[in-house]
């Protein structure tokens, strides 16, 4: 029997809840596919802030550090916005856990189930019979980290400036994710750049085309980053992987979370240095926040943390058919009526986290 050590993060607000199902859904897995999860809890976030004093515990790095890989909820709430900004919970944990793992490689399916298009604000006839787009972002490297970086004063004038610096080595680690990527899936990469007007996005662009020529499956198309925005909101159904750099992809990630339509739906992964044989070291956590709002009170979607764990499974632990066994019960839920509140429409049948979770368990 295959056994995986997990790091289990659940964090603040909805984190606790949408956890226990992810494990209540990883136990189906166990039984069904022969494998032994252990799942190790550590705090982190406001409730290590809480009980430890900071909000990454020198424990739970270690737990982490010992793990094949990190499913995590989300950190933060409004307990904890009053304190100095690089002590509070996403700052002091996430940032942290990025740099000490090389977290390079952001994944974020935009998925929008078949019945669930009504959630999209696109137009109907644009989302019939719904889409998924993952999109691979760069993580660490671009306009966000490049040096020099300052604002100051320059003759008399407040003058700022950023550095975009992109490393061949650094295009060609994320191009391989990518590539990858989309040969477990429709076999289709589109390369975001600005080559027209960026020295950047001309060495992007020439490295992704040289990577190319290992993945001879998978068809590479580009586009500038300007059309992309317009392209993906004209046919999100025409993209299977989109890949981009850091700054491009923060954009464009965030535009298909939007036409996707339910926050509580997506997912996400970001994949570190370490590789094992079966697959990368990566922390795989839910795309929302910890929703403050509806904490607490049994309602919150635990399918963007549900379907973390099956990213968990295909891009760390190397088990895709568990991964898509996990989808496809999500999908089957969903096509039999069951909605939590942020998804519910009028036909549907209204349940709480537990309820949705422990549906998608039974049909794994
Ligand atoms: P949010 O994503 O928590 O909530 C935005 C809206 O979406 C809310 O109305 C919320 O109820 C809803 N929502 C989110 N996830 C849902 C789910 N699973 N089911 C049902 N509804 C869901 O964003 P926010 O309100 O801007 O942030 C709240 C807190 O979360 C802040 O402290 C923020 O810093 C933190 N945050 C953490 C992360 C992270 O840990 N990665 C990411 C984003 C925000």
């Amino acid at each position: 029997m295959k056994s995986f050590r997990i790091a289990v993060l659940p964090g603040d607000g909805i984190g606790p809840e949408v956890m226990a199902e992810a494990r209540r859904v990883l136990a189906a897995v166990e039984t069904k596919f022969a494998l032994k999860f252990e799942l190790n809890e550590a705090r982190v976030g406001g409730a290590a802030i809480d009980a430890d004093g900071h909000a990454l515990p020198a424990e739970t790095l270690r737990i982490c550090g010992e793990s094949e890989a990190i499913l995590f909820g989300s950190v933060g709430g409004p307990k904890w916005e009053s304190l100095p900004p690089h002590e509070q919970p996403e700052r002091a944990a996430l940032l942290p856990l990025r740099k000490h793992f090389g977290l390079f490689a952001n994944l974020r399916p935009a998925i929008c189930f078949p019945k669930l298009t009504h959630a999209s604000p696109l137009r109907a006839d644009l989302v019939e019979g719904g889409f998924d787009v993952l999109c691979v972002r760069e993580l660490t490297g671009g306009l966000y980290f490049g040096q020099p970086k300052y604002c100051r004063d320059e003759n008399g004038e407040m003058t700022a400036v950023d550095t975009m610096v992109y490393k061949k080595s650094e295009i060609e680690r994320i191009a391989h994710v990518a590539f990858k990527a989309a040969q477990g899936r429709r076999k289709r990469l589109t390369s975001i750049d600005k080559a027209n007007v960026l020295e950047n996005s001309v060495l992007w662009r020439k490295t992704v085309i040289e990577i190319s020529a290992q993945y001879p499956d998978v068809t590479l198309n580009h586009l500038y980053v300007d059309n992309a925005a317009m392209q993906l909101i004209r046919n999100p159904k025409g993209f299977d992987v989109v890949l981009a750099e850091n700054l491009f992809g923060d954009i464009l990630s965030d535009e298909m979370a939007m036409i996707a339509g339910s926050l509580g739906m997506l997912p996400s992964a970001s994949l570190g240095l370490k590789e094992t044989p079966l697959g990368r070291f990566g922390l795989f956590e839910p795309s929302g926040g910890t929703a403050p709002d509806i904490a607490g009170k049994g309602i919150a979607n635990p399918i963007a943390q549900i379907l973390s764990a099956a990213m968990m499974l295909r891009y760390a632990l190397g088990e895709p058919k568990a991964a898509e066994a996990i989808e496809c019960a999500v999908r089957g839920v969903i096509d039999s009526g069951l909605r939590t509140s942020d998804i519910f429409s009028e036909g549907t049948r209204r349940v709480g986290t537990a309820e949705m979770g422990a549906a998608i368990a039974a049909g794994v």
